[in-house]
């Protein structure tokens, strides 16, 4: 029974428009939300268009998702009705695998259920994301997200939030270091405040020119025009990190050469091949590293929103009326946000 409004893609190259779905009803661990805010990620995009391959339509993307608990399951303990909760890229995992155990659910060796394109592992039906009207989620799976924080801008820290944050933990990325932001898109303009905050001098790298202002706006130190190759030969040895958000396959060799020996290229965008081939000796003349890095785990999830509250950061977002969303999805291939679309859930009960 088709209970809930949402936004779906029905092919490639359907675009997205109404599609009625069912939500489950409640198990026992489970949270009934009503969604107010998602945020619109790249890889809905890449999801949407197939561009990763396996996509199961009817697609129903969304997965930075704030909204209010609206009924709980009988064993449900953290929350209860008209708490503010957040859910991002996950709904459940095995919970019992070494990673799981760990909290870092993205990485279990079963493979996580992605809130969205997944199979359910109860009843194997397909996930359904955050262009919808409410989700029913494992209380596990659900984070509490502070009063403090703007919900609408809030949103995107479900996923642009805790990739960037990830990262620059897990590489205890602080004073003394420096790192470069490849891309200032959703995830890149994240990755710029949480380098600063975490006491790092910043780099953007960007193709435009238009972004250098406001890279600077965003607290970036300084920038470089990566299509330019004199500013990419004079930054040559000279970063310890850098953090790549860019959405497709591109050559890596220019930004190795940009590390210093020992320095770490962080992949959270390149989800498609490396073309063209990689200079091994780039990494074996200076022991550097290639790295990646995939969202983050439950607990991580939950320190990161109580990290933006604490230092007042949130995403800097353009409000989106859903009948709206196939030209966002048309702006967001041009890397025309500033810098993430965050749906406004009333617009899809209009
Ligand atoms: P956006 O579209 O918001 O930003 C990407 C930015 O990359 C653009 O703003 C642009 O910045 C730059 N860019 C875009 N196209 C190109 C190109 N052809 N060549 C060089 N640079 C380009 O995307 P998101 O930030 O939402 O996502 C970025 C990537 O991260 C996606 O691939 C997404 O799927 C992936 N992702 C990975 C996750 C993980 O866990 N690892 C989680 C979430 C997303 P500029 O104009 O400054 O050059
Ligand atoms: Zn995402």
């Amino acid at each position: 029974m088709a209970n809930t409004k949402a936004y779906a893609a029905t092919a490639p190259d359907s675009g997205l428009a109404p599609y009625a779905i069912d939500r489950r009803e409640l198990r026992a661990d489970d949270v009934a939300i009503e969604i107010d805010y998602c945020g619109v990620c790249h890889s809905d995009l890449h999801t949407v268009e197939n561009d990763w391959g396996g996509s199961k339509y009817p697609v129903i993307p969304g997965h930075e998702i704030v909204g209010r608990v609206t009924a709980v399951g009988p064993d449900v303990k953290a929350y209860k009705e008209g708490d503010l909760v957040g859910v991002g890229c996950m709904v459940d995992s095995c919970r019992t695998c070494s990673a799981c155990e760990s909290g870092l659910e993205q990485y279990c060796d079963e493979g996580s259920t992605m809130t969205y394109g997944s199979l359910d592992r109860h009843n194997g039906t397909v996930t359904h994301g955050g262009y919808s009207e409410r989700i029913v989620v494992s209380e596990r799976f659900v984070v509490r997200v502070p009063e403090k924080l703007d919900p609408a801008a809030a949103a995107p820290i479900l996923c642009a939030g805790i990739t960037t944050y990830s990262p620059l933990k897990y590489f205890n990325v602080g004073k003394g270091h420096k790192v470069g932001v490849l891309g200032m898109g959703g995830l890149g303009h994240m990755g710029v405040k949480f380098a600063k905050a975490l006491g790092a001098e910043v780099t953007i790298f960007t193709r435009s020119e238009a972004k250098v202002a406001e890279a600077k706006k965003q607290g970036a130190d300084h920038v470089i025009i990566s299509t330019d190759e004199a500013q990419m030969k004079a930054a040559a040895n000279s970063f310890d990190f850098l953090l790549d958000t860019i959405p497709v396959a591109h050559d890596l060799n220019p930004y190795l050469k940009c590390l210093k020996h020992d320095g770490t290229h962080i992949l959270v965008g390149l989800l498609t091949p490396v073309e063209p081939a990689l200079q091994a000796g780039l990494l074996v003349t200076k022991r550097r590293v290639i790295a990646g890095s995939l969202i983050g785990g439950m607990p991580e999830t939950q320190e990161v929103l109580d990290f933006c509250a604490e230092h007042d950061i949130t995403c800097d977002i353009e409000m989106l009326d859903i009948r709206n969303i196939n030209d966002a999805y048309e702006r967001m291939k041009k890397g025309d946000v500033k810098y993430r679309f965050v749906i406004d859930m009333k617009t899809l009960k209009q």
